[in-house]
C-alpha cells in the first residue's frame, strides 16, 4: 500500500447539519494527548470546526462512538464543556460503569491494576462530570432514533458500547463506523484482523464484517474515524474482502 513504519492515522470527528439541527459525533483528543508522539497534529477540532464556518456553541448534540481518550478528549477545555449547548449522548453500555458510583468502585476493586484502573475512571468522570452536572448528559439503548435522519447502531467490540451511527438524507445513507476499522490498508482486505486495542478481539471483528457487508450491499457510505482524512468513502466486494474507495475530496465552494 506504499505505507511505511511508522503508519500514520488520521482521528477524524464528522459534524452533520441535518437542516434543524448540528450533530458533531466525536471529538478528538483535545490535545490531552500531546504528550504522546503518536497524536502529534492531533487537536485541532475547534480550528477546522471554525474554518468551516461552526462554533462549538452553535452544535446541538454531540454522539460518541466510544470512550477512546481520542473520541472524547475534545469534549472538556479545563475542565468546562467545550461545546456549552450541546446535549451529549453515548450508549449506556458504555458509560454506565463510571457514572455509577458503586459499578465504578467495583471495577477498581476487580481490577489487577487498580491504581491504572481508578486513573482511566477518574479520566471518564472528569470529561462525562461538566456535561451530567449540567444536565446536558443524555445516555441511549441500541438502536435509537436520535435526531431526524441519525440513528445509533450497536456495533458493539471494540469496546463494550461501542456506537455506530447511521445518518440518511436525500435518499443517501452514510454510516459512522467509529473504530471498526483502525488500518484500512490491511483490514479492508482481510476484516477479520483485530488490534491490541479491540477489548473483544473476535467481536470486533464480527461486527466488522458486518458493517463492511452491508455497506457493500447497498453501496452505502462509510465515514471512518482512523481512516485517511477525510475518512468517507464506499468499500467494494473484492475478491479478497473489500476494496477502499475513498471519496474523492473537494474543497466546497
Ligand atoms: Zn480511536
Amino acid at each position: 500500500m506504499g505505507l511505511s513504519d511508522p503508519v500514520g492515522m488520521s482521528y477524524n470527528a464528522f459534524l452533520i447539519n441535518t437542516g434543524s439541527k448540528l450533530v458533531l459525533i466525536d471529538a478528538g483528543t483535545g490535545g490531552k494527548l500531546d504528550d504522546n508522539p503518536g497524536f502529534h497534529g492531533c487537536g485541532r477540532l475547534l480550528t477546522n470546526l471554525r474554518a468551516a464556518g461552526y462554533t462549538p456553541e452553535q452544535v446541538d448534540e454531540v454522539y460518541i462512538s466510544h470512550l477512546g481518550p481520542d473520541h472524547i478528549g475534545g469534549l472538556t477545555q479545563a475542565g468546562e464543556r467545550t461545546f456549552p449547548n450541546a446535549i451529549l449522548r453515548a450508549s449506556k453500555k458504555e458509560t454506565e460503569f463510571f457514572l455509577d458510583p458503586t459499578k465504578a468502585a467495583a471495577m477498581i476493586a476487580e481490577s489487577d491494576n487498580k491504581a491504572q484502573t481508578k486513573t482511566w475512571l477518574e479520566f471518564y468522570i472528569d470529561i462525562f462530570e461538566p456535561y451530567v452536572k449540567a444536565g446536558k448528559f443524555a445516555d441511549f439503548d441500541d438502536a435509537v432514533q436520535l435526531v431526524p435522519g441519525i440513528r445509533a447502531l450497536a456495533t458493539h467490540g471494540h469496546t463494550p458500547g461501542h456506537t455506530s451511527y447511521v445518518v440518511k438524507s436525500r435518499g443517501q445513507t452514510m454510516i459512522v463506523i467509529g473504530d471498526l476499522v483502525h488500518v484500512g490498508a490491511l483490514q479492508f482486505e482481510n476484516p477479520s484482523l483485530s488490534t491490541t486495542f479491540d477489548a473483544d478481539a473476535n467481536t470486533a471483528a464480527a461486527q466488522r464484517k458486518r458493517i463492511l457487508q452491508l455497506a457493500a450491499d447497498e453501496h452505502d457510505w462509510i465515514a471512518g474515524a482512523h481512516l485517511s482524512f477525510p475518512g468517507i468513502g464506499h468499500v467494494l466486494l473484492a475478491k479478497k474482502g473489500y476494496l477502499w474507495v475513498p471519496a474523492s475530496y473537494t474543497i466546497p465552494h
